[in-house]
């Protein structure tokens, strides 16, 4: 499974501008929190061949957390 959205989930603020964005509604947010207390976005490994790398979650992020792969 090759990976085209890689969230840093560690700087994650949990603001969900990432979720309303993705086109193709794959972007959820973990139960878990991360070390600053916020809930992260991630996409599921079943949900990654879903997303067709349009990187507009990237580009909302106001904390850089997104990497997407061609
Ligand atoms: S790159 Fe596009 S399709 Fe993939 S997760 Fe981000 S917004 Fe969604
Ligand atoms: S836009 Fe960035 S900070 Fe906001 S929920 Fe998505 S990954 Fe987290």
């Amino acid at each position: 499974m090759v990976k085209r959205v890689v969230f840093k989930e560690e700087h994650c603020k949990s603001c969900e501008l990432c979720v309303w964005v993705c086109p193709k509604q794959i972007i959820r947010i973990r139960d878990e929190l991360n070390a600053l207390g916020y809930h992260p976005a991630f996409v599921s490994n079943d949900d990654q061949e879903q997303c067709i790398s349009c990187a507009m979650c990237a580009r909302m992020c106001p904390d850089a957390v997104i990497e997407v792969f061609k």
